[in-house]
């Protein structure tokens, strides 16, 4: 077994964090555990960005920064450079979420084929990733789910959106970067899921290049793995995931009880940690004809991953195993890991500070209402402050 104590290590953990960034990342987990304040400061923020107030610095010196690389891809470089030097490559994540027309899915294409570009001589940034509905809208792949019959306008909008995904996936191919594709709501993850199997049949011939993601609070998540796992067989492809527990889970459940169908979500907690961990065992079981990015800050998920790997004999360095975490959070997890010789990889987030608000604000309320997860980064920043202040 290993030593559960690993991510304990806050030295190494926090080793880039100056003593200011350090008590900036403590003040702002100490608000965000605030659930009021968190509520009133995202309507506050929501309204004096749309009365075009003078907000943005406050926003840029405070959770941007700590959640955010930067505006643009340059502007990450920083970060970027920082987190290799302790071995911690960075997957660059254009966070700018809602857009629905052509002009934009086109200039999200742009940004993306320029970070898989930017991506190619640097080291620090192995694979690249982008979301379905930056590429397309939303009500499109939800009416291809669905097996309707699409108009002959909507088939040439289609074909437009697999151009997209076929473009980022040739680049990353022609570059040897890997690609993950975001997983979003169930109500338009079916047309999705088809489209990114049709790009690993075209692009995982050789090696995973193309990575889906599986949100294993969703019940039918393994069964789709399994079942996916038998077509790569027979058609001779391989398969690539990442695997998140997943971040809609209250919206899935509102509109399940909202039409009357039954929630995708797991029955509980306890159902998706089981759910989870099966699935990253499974992967782990069939390595040989699939890779894993195990995108998760549940410590004990990370253990796991890590107590197979040695049983099974999996070198840490092993390209085909990835754990992943966001810019900003459970670095305790990232930097110990990364010191140790395992493959880790942060999403740091980017993009014009008035269009991350939203990608912001859910990282808010995510460290608002996941049990747990605020005091712990607290607890740790503390304990970091305390060991700084003795040495
Ligand atoms: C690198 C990376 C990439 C990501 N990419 C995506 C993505 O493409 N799509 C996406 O949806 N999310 C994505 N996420 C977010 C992820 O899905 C989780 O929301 C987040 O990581 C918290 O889960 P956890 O595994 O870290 O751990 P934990 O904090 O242990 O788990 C919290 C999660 O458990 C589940 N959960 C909580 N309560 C219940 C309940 N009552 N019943 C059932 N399940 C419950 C929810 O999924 C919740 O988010 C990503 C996360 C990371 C780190």
């Amino acid at each position: 077994m290993i030593d559960n104590t690993i991510f304990d290590n806050t030295e190494i953990a926090f080793a880039l964090k100056s003593d200011s960034e350090l008590e900036r990342a403590y003040f702002l987990f100490k608000m965000i555990s605030i659930e009021p304040l968190v509520r009133i400061g995202t309507a506050a923020t929501n309204f004096a960005i749309k009365a075009k107030l003078p907000v943005e610095g406050l926003i840029r010196a405070t959770v941007f920064d700590h959640f955010c690389g930067g505006v643009n891809e340059e502007d990450c470089l920083t970060v970027i450079d920082k987190m290799y030097e302790k071995g911690v490559s960075s997957v660059l994540d254009y966070s700018v979420e809602g857009k629905e027309n052509e002009a934009e899915f086109d200039a999200a294409l742009k940004i993306t084929l320029k970070i898989v570009n930017f991506a190619d001589d640097r080291k620090s940034i192995p694979i690249a990733v982008f979301k379905p509905t930056g590429f397309g809208r939303f009500a499109l792949y939800e009416k291809i789910g669905k097996g309707e019959t699409l108009t002959a306008k909507e088939q040439a909008e289609w074909e437009r959106v697999v151009n997209r995904y076929d473009m980022v996936c040739q680049a990353a191919k022609n570059k040897d970067i890997a690609v993950l594709i975001d997983a979003e709501e169930s109500w338009m993850q079916d047309a999705a899921d088809d489209l990114i199997t049709n790009m690993m049949r075209k692009y995982n011939t050789e090696k995973p290049v193309v990575y889906n993601t599986l949100q294993m609070y969703r019940h039918d998540r393994l069964e789709f793995l399994k079942k996916q796992h038998e077509l790569a067989k027979k058609e001779h492809f391989y398969l690539g995931y990442k695997l998140v527990r997943g971040a809609y889970m209250e919206k899935e459940n509102d509109r399940a009880e909202e039409l009357g169908y039954p929630t995708p979500i797991c029955e509980n907690k306890e159902a998706t940690d089981i759910n989870f961990n099966a699935g990253v065992s499974y992967m782990l079981e069939h390595l040989s004809d699939m890779s894993l990015f195990a995108g998760t800050h549940n410590e004990y998920s990370s253990y796991l991953v890590m107590d197979l790997m040695k049983a099974k004999g999996i070198d840490k360095s092993d390209k085909r195993v990835w754990f992943g975490q966001l810019y900003g959070m459970s670095d305790h997890i990232s930097f110990n890991l990364s010191h140790l010789g395992y493959n880790v990889a942060k999403y740091v987030p980017f993009g014009p500070v008035k269009d991350v608000m939203p990608y912001l604000i859910r990282r808010a309320e995510e460290n608002t209402s996941v049990a747990g997860q605020t005091g712990r980064e607290l607890a740790l920043l503390t304990k970091e402050k305390k060991r700084r202040k003795k040495s």
